[in-house]
């Protein structure tokens, strides 16, 4: 399956890509893990993309396309891949599609989890990640045994940069404006599955395996 996960900001496309990888096995390719990744260890990528990220802005097509092609062309995700937080904008749509038809590969299904302005806030504002294995938490709706650790491998819990209230605005503006437009570009192929990402996080996942094991639902 090449599965996509679309949906603004803190709507819980990375809550829901742990469930899918840990059932399905599917990689997880979040181009916000990567940038991440790159800023820290300051790459030549990273510092471009920093600049951005901090702002709350998209990185530009041309290095996130390109950071892609990279990714998807290595061996695990020959059969299967689940895309979090990619494509964000028509161009990276058109781009992806391309770039998967010259390596024989189409889209399996884009699921699009959608949640409101004030949802979004609130879950951006408690979401608190592992510095080691990027585990997600919510102060509230999601904590952790032990406070500001994470369950899985001790690593310390800690606020994104970009989870502060000003960033947060600039985020869902981008979002609304840049990447909503997709969920008729893939409505129109037929492959776009709408959910309610307001809804519990088993809730969510419930009604997405639906269609992962009976893709024609
Ligand atoms: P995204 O990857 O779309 O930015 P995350 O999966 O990181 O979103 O979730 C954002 C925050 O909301 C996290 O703190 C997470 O624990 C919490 N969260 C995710 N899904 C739900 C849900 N369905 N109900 C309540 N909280 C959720
Ligand atoms: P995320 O972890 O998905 O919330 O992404 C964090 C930040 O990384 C975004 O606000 C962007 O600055 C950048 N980013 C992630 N994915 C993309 C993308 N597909 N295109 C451009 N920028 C991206």
């Amino acid at each position: 399956m090449y599965l996509v996960l679309l949906g603004p900001p803190g709507a819980g496309k990375g809550s829901q890509a742990e469930l899918i990888t840990r059932e399905f096995g599917y990689p997880h390719i979040s181009t916000g893990d990567i940038f991440r990744a790159a800023v820290k260890q300051e790459s030549v990528l990273g510092i471009k993309a920093k600049q951005y990220m901090e702002q709350g802005l998209l990185v530009p097509d041309d290095l996130t396309n390109a950071m892609v092609a990279d990714r998807l062309g290595a061996e695990d995700a020959r059969k299967n891949f689940l895309l979090d937080g990619f494509p964000r904008t028509l161009d990276q749509a058109a781009f992806l599609d391309d770039y998967l038809e010259k390596t024989g590969r189409s889209l399996s299904l884009v699921f699009d989890i959608e949640a409101t302005d004030d949802i979004i806030v609130k879950r951006l504002s408690g979401r608190r990640v592992c510095s080691c294995c990027s585990a997600i938490y919510h102060l509230e709706n999601m904590p952790p045994k032990i406070n500001g650790c994470c369950n899985a491998c001790s690593g310390t819990l800690i606020q994104r940069s970009d989870d502060q209230p000003e960033t947060i605005k600039e985020r869902i503006k981008v979002y609304r404006k840049q990447t909503e437009p997709l969920k008729s570009y893939y409505a129109r192929k037929g492959i776009l599955r709408e959910l309610d990402g307001g809804k519990p996080v088993e809730e969510v996942y419930a009604c997405l395996r639906q269609f992962l094991v009976a893709p024609g639902a």
